[in-house]
């Protein structure tokens, strides 16, 4: 029998470098698979449709609700998103890591369900920087700068949660440690 990959999932505030991480880590271990989530949010500049995410309108992600089609979902920033139930369970059955980087209503969430599963959350070195890095995006309006920097606020509250946390200095250190933990857990005793 195979066995089963780790379920790896990365959250922590908007801002925090999630994104930039899990695409350096992604470059470093091409073995790792990441899921794409499904959203009603539109498109930013350069996102790619099945790439960053599924774009789908209300109807059709309220739909895939009815038919358990998520791992887990929620309504971030008025947007609904959610993890594709089939395509996660099927790479870790198939002995794949996976990455599922999603906000920490959904970690939760996935954590009820897989608790064997690898939470990471991500903190910025300050919350200064984490306000420069949400202004420098450059994609937000003033109201919802202001929205995501106080729910950045509020996450801190979770970082107990989880079972590891990487302060996002450099990228390089992060993927670094992020890359550790990965190693550290496919080595631990009481995975088999
Ligand atoms: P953004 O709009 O910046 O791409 O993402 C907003 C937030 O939604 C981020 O914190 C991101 O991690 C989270 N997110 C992305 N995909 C999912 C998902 O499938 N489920 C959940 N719960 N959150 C997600």
């Amino acid at each position: 029998m195979v066995d089963k990959g780790l379920l790896i999932v990365i959250s922590g505030p908007s801002g925090a470098g999630k994104g930039t991480l899990c695409k350096a880590l992604l470059n470093k271990r091409c073995d790792l698979s990441i899921s794409v989530s499904m959203t009603t949010r539109s498109p930013r500049a350069g996102e790619v449709e099945g790439r960053n995410y599924f774009f789908v309108d209300k109807d059709k992600f309220e739909s895939m609700i009815e038919k358990n089609g998520f791992l887990e979902y929620a309504c971030v920033y008025d947007n609904y998103y959610g993890t594709p139930r089939e395509y996660v369970e099927n790479l870790v059955n198939s002995g794949k890591d996976v990455i599922l980087e999603i906000d920490i209503q959904g970690a939760l969430k996935v954590k009820e369900v897989y608790p064997e599963g690898v939470f990471i959350f991500i903190l910025p070195p300050s919350m200064e920087e984490l306000k420069n890095r949400i202004k420098k995006r450059g994609s937000e309006t003033e109201e919802s700068l202001i929205l995501r920097f106080k729910s950045a606020y509020k996450e801190l509250n979770y970082v107990s949660k989880y079972n590891y946390v990487v302060i996002n200095d450099t990228v390089d250190n992060s993927v670094e440690k992020l890359h550790s933990i990965i190693i550290a857990e496919k080595c631990r005793v009481d995975r088999y």
